[in-house]
């Protein structure tokens, strides 16, 4: 057995997920109830290139996925061409706008940037599977889920990455580990 591919098999997409445990948790959107503000802020702290968008941070049910420049496009967009969008504005990825209060600022839709059926594996997906369908559908990224709930991300970086860590290991602990 080649100790590399023996490894491969049996880690499993929750070992190479983002983020690790001692990591900040994942930056996830509301599908509703957050402001462009709030919006502009969670993309600006981070370098993403994508956020998963969610049902509401209890559920972390998966909705949908949106590239960091779509967002950033859109809002800059709306900002300057869209009457009343502001800061205070709800960001709705959802397909009917929610109740909102009479005097609550013009919503911003973003459905129709988001991706509605993103790539996900589950927490015990093996590796070699995983990275089986990135290569075959030439993904970027992919979501991983546990019963439903958002988990995490890998990206095809994060499992370049765990390869080159793989290739570098001590086959003996590859075997036995
Ligand atoms: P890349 O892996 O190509 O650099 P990103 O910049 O999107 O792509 O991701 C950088 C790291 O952050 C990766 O390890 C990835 O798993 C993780 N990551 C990506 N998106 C998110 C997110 N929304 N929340 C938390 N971590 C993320």
């Amino acid at each position: 057995l080649e100790p590399k591919e023996e490894f491969e098999h049996s880690s499993l997409a929750v070992d190479v997920m983002r983020p690790r445990r001692s990591d900040p948790a994942l930056a996830v959107l509301t599908q509703e109830g957050m402001t462009v503000g709030e919006v502009e802020t969670l993309v600006e702290s981070t370098h993403y290139s994508g956020f998963p968008v969610v049902v509401s941070q209890e559920s972390q049910r998966l909705v949908g996925f949106v590239l960091r420049r779509d967002l950033l496009i859109s809002i800059d967009n709306a900002r300057k061409r869209q009457e009343g969008v502001v800061s205070a504005s709800q960001v709705i990825f959802t397909e009917h706008t929610p109740a909102q209060a009479p005097d609550a600022p013009t919503p911003l839709r973003l459905r129709g940037i988001m991706d509605l059926s993103p790539f996900t594996v589950t927490d015990h997906t093996p590796m070699d599977i995983t990275v089986d369908i990135f290569r075959k559908l030439g993904l970027r990224q992919c979501l991983v889920t546990h019963n439903g709930r958002l988990l995490g991300i890998i990206t095809k970086k994060d499992i370049l990455k765990h390869m080159a860590q793989m290739a570098n290991r001590d086959p003996d602990s590859i075997l036995f580990n």
